[in-house]
């Protein structure tokens, strides 16, 4: 095992109780002695026999192949051992032990985690017991062990793929694919290939086609004659599912459809974006439940209605009087601000800034008409203050405090129907913040703190 960190230390405990002889390794020595420590058997890696090994785990965030491979995985090319991650030990229990026990794998370049969760949250409210990890919350080797009515629902990062070559979930999703991660994955056809993989195994896949990659992986699928879903938030479909209006429907070849749950007025699910995640979502749901002889009938607009959300996706923070307050803070790049501004065109109050990204938020000029104003922080102040200028009236707050506060006192004051204060920073938070949870949890904190306000609980 290499890469000590949380999913590596689970997967170290998991192969010692499965019986298996374990040598882990970590490059940072605070790592080791944490791992150490919880009982982690520790092998000096640089010098170990290698002709004893039969496989290498490699935590996901360890380099396979970009920028460079790691000097572990050039070491275990040389000694003709398998490189592998931990999902794949779970899938190869799965396979050896109960190959039709329930699993749902997801894939994207975005919305992954909503769609998890929003996955798992359909099962539970229809009454399954649901197992839900991955790239999200746990470690899959800290999950219960497959069972015939329970679901593992798995969120897969192309990393995770990368190192899962036996994937065979019931039914694999594939989101979109757009240029992300080519650090790590080179080209974009690479980057597409390797998010193929993931429906390549899976007894269904359910494949979005509001992308040219995606159709193009789609088309490979249908010409293998391999079952295949398609959905699309933005085209009918017939076969597959697709948005009517705001209504979910799923359609037969013939056209014939189902309504499926209305997504008007669902906070939670707001935006273009999450009637993808929520297609695939209840796609991936009923062609898994059908495929397993269950009952598919279940209470669509119940689920879809009460899902709770993420935090720190256009997470709805609260009220005060008309003024809503949006926390969506994991926007940490202009293309995930755009999903905001758009599900919310007018009258916003928009806190963003950080550590700029590359580009800043040039992109976002089309939708400049619908704020009223903005209130720039951190590093990127200067570069934001020149896009804004002449377009956008906004003032330079700093700090994330003084923004909430020079905001909630201007929305209040707006005579707008509802004026909606918005955290979307479209830059990373490490100038002022460790992570966007921490960036996210403050703001909720000064929300949470303004007098008169009404929090919403989530789920
Ligand atoms: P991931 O787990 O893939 O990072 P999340 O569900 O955490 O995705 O969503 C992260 C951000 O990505 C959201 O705040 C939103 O801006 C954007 N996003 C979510 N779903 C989609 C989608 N289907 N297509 C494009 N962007 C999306």
């Amino acid at each position: 095992m290499f890469g000590l960190g949380g999913s590596g230390k689970v997967a170290v405990q998991s192969l010692l109780a499965g019986g298996a002889m374990v040598a882990a390794w970590d490059d940072g020595e605070a790592s080791r002695a944490a791992a150490a420590q919880a009982g982690v058997p520790l092998v000096d890696l640089t010098e170990a026999d290698w002709s004893k090994f039969s496989s290498l785990v490699l935590a996901p965030a360890v380099p396979l192949t970009h920028p460079e491979p790691h000097w572990i995985v050039a070491k275990a090319k040389a000694a003709g051992v398998e490189i592998i991650g931990d999902i794949e030990i779970f899938a190869r229990e799965r396979a050896a032990r109960l190959p039709d026990a329930p699993f749902i794998a997801i894939t994207g370049t975005n919305g992954k985690s909503t769609t998890t969760a929003l996955i798992a949250h359909i099962l539970r409210f229809a009454g399954y017991d649901v197992q839900m990890g991955g790239n999200i919350g746990v470690a899959v080797l800290q999950l219960e062990e497959p069972a015939l009515k329970r679901f593992h629902v798995v969120e897969m990062s192309s990393f995770q793929i990368d190192l899962t070559p036996t994937l065979a979930p019931t039914v694999g999703i594939l989101l979109n694919v757009t240029p992300d991660h080519l650090d790590r994955h080179g080209t974009i056809e690479n980057y597409a290939r390797v998010k193929e993989r993931l429906i390549g195994g899976a007894d269904i896949a359910a494949i979005s086609v509001d992308d040219r990659y995606c159709v193009d992986i789609l088309k490979r699928r249908v010409a293998a004659q391999s079952a295949a879903v398609a959905f699309s938030a933005k085209n009918k479909l017939a076969p597959g599912y697709s948005m009517l209006g705001d209504e979910i429907v799923c359609a037969n070849r013939e056209g014939l459809a189902v309504k499926l749950g209305n997504l008007a007025g669902i906070g939670t699910l707001r935006g273009g974006h999450n009637a993808q995640n929520a297609l695939a979502a209840v796609a991936a749901v009923r062609e898994a439940l059908a495929a397993l002889g269950m009952p598919t009938d279940i209470d669509w607009q119940g689920a879809l209605s009460s899902f709770g959300g993420l935090a720190h996706r256009m997470e709805e923070l609260g009220n005060l009087g008309r003024v809503l307050f949006i926390n969506d803070s994991k926007a940490t790049n202009a293309d995930s601000t755009e999903k905001a501004l758009l599900s919310f065109p007018r009258d916003v109050y928009w806190i963003l800034g950080g550590k700029p990204k590359d580009g800043g938020i040039e992109t976002l000029a089309p939708y400049f008409a619908g704020i009223t104003k903005a209130y720039l922080i951190g590093a990127a102040t200067d570069a934001f203050a020149q896009s804004l200028d002449g377009k956008v009236a906004y003032e330079r707050s700093g700090t994330l405090d003084a923004a909430v506060a020079a905001a909630t006192r201007d929305a209040s004051a707006s005579a707008a129907g509802q004026p909606v204060v918005l955290l979307s920073p479209a830059c990373a938070s490490y100038d002022q913040f460790k992570n966007f949870e921490v960036r996210g949890d403050a703001f909720r904190a000064l929300v949470a703190e303004l007098p008169g306000i009404t929090m919403r609980g989530r789920a």
